[in-house]
């Protein structure tokens, strides 16, 4: 990312999450990170939206509070990152842009919102990280993506228990289980360069992968994970990097539920949460031009370690970008 030196011809300053050493982390007005409140796009490089939807599935619901509860926890997370040596607000203006008024009665209406909404960030050239809400926000976000960078051109790496190419479902075709059947087929994406890591769990029948070896998806299930290791996965990742531009999906029922519990579709025998942060920092290099992190639902977690993972994955993405 260029940064933004002017705007409105004045020299822009970098933004600073509030002083952990100066104020209490359990107090005042809850944003990400502790950092300002700005919904002006044009004054930022990554602009971090809620995004509160959970019409969209169709198991256990919740998600419409994983943005304040994610806001909550990430009070905890501070600015600098040692493994990895990096202080995100260094290079990069980020606040909370606060939260998409999403229509909880119509999922169309709703995702319509959600495209408008993201549409006027990418207008001001700054980076939309949408906290979620169920998958099917991501079908949305990429249809703005895609007006502005390319139909077909995008790649995407997708942290999932779950593939979400799903067709219909009670004849509903925009639901958490297919945004990304709907975006392939609405051509927002380049399936050539989509990689689905972290899959697991049963499926209908044996012809379950039959839309990802007709489009030429790669597919990582967890056992090639565990058997093969976090930094193979991360080669596989880079060796997909062509320079061209791409989406970050994170679905965070990709940890275990052990580790993540609050989910709405939870998934045995998944990532660590050391693991998932491994992942997220094996993504360096590559030029996202969104991102989201989906799926966490309050109602169902323990002791807000979801919640709490979900904002340190959130601090891990702005390192990358
Ligand atoms: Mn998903
Ligand atoms: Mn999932």
């Amino acid at each position: 990312i260029v940064p933004k030196i002017f705007f409105g011809g004045k020299m822009m300053t970098n933004i600073h999450p509030k002083d952990e050493l100066n104020s209490l982390i359990f107090s005042g007005v809850q944003t990400f990170l502790r950092l300002p409140h700005q919904t002006d796009p044009h004054q930022l490089d990554v602009a971090l939206v809620g995004v509160p939807l959970d019409s969209g599935t169709i198991y256990r619901n919740g998600t419409r509070f994983g943005p304040r509860e994610i806001r909550i926890h990430s009070a905890t997370v501070r600015k600098y990152n040692p493994a990895i040596q990096t202080n995100p607000y260094e290079n990069l203006r980020v606040a909370d842009y606060g939260d998409i008024d999403v229509n909880p009665f119509s999922i169309e209406d709703a995702h319509l919102k959600i495209e408008h909404g993201i549409q006027a960030i990418i207008d001001a050239d700054t980076r939309p990280l949408a906290i979620g809400g169920d998958h099917s926000i991501s079908l949305p976000i990429l249809r703005a993506l895609a007006r502005k960078h390319g139909y077909g051109q995008l790649g995407m790496i997708h942290f999932d228990a779950h593939r979400d190419t799903s067709p219909e479902y009670f004849g509903q075709k925009y639901y958490h289980g297919s945004p990304f059947r709907c975006a392939i087929e609405e051509n927002l994406l380049n399936p050539k360069k989509m990689i689905q890591i972290g899959f697991r769990g049963q499926t209908s029948d044996e012809k379950a992968f039959d839309f990802q070896i007709e489009h030429g998806i790669t597919m990582i299930p967890i056992e090639e994970v565990f058997e093969r290791g976090i930094s193979y996965v991360g080669q596989m990742i880079q060796e997909l990097n062509d320079e061209g531009q791409f989406y970050l999906s994170f679905d965070i029922d990709v940890v275990d539920p052990a580790y993540a519990p609050g989910t709405g579709t939870p998934q045995v025998g998944g990532l660590s949460s050391f693991q998932a942060l491994q992942l997220v920092r094996s993504l360096q290099g590559i030029d996202f031009v969104g991102c989201d992190l989906v799926e966490v639902s309050p109602p169902y977690d323990s002791a807000g370690i979801t919640s709490l993972l979900a904002a340190n994955l959130m601090f891990e993405i702005l390192c990358v970008l």
